[in-house]
């Protein structure tokens, strides 16, 4: 598996993204669907790869979104050994 990505991480970046996550995040209260902590993270069930970053049908549809506080997100990504977390400015981190 590829360790870090720059097309992943130029989404991440976008506007595009920001707005969505933004308004997603608004329109659940910014609390987490999982625990009802307050969320951070705008996370995608499907995760964002290589493969259908280019995909707005997956990256911005918010059937595929959901609002997870920085525990659930990091149980979520650890869960499945992914490669990225994100700190708790939903900044993404590389995992060593
Ligand atoms: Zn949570
Ligand atoms: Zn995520």
């Amino acid at each position: 598996m590829q360790r870090s990505n720059p097309k992943v991480d130029k989404f991440y970046h976008s506007k595009a993204w920001k707005d969505t996550s933004e308004a997603y995040m608004s329109s659940k209260y910014y609390i987490c669907e999982r625990c009802d902590n307050s969320a951070t993270i705008c996370h995608h069930k499907e995760y964002i790869t290589i493969d259908n970053v280019d995909n707005p049908d997956i990256t911005l549809n918010w059937d595929n979104l959901e609002a997870l506080c920085i525990k659930c997100h990091n149980k979520e990504h650890f869960k499945k050994d992914d490669e990225y977390y994100f700190d708790e400015e939903g900044n993404i981190i590389l995992k060593m």
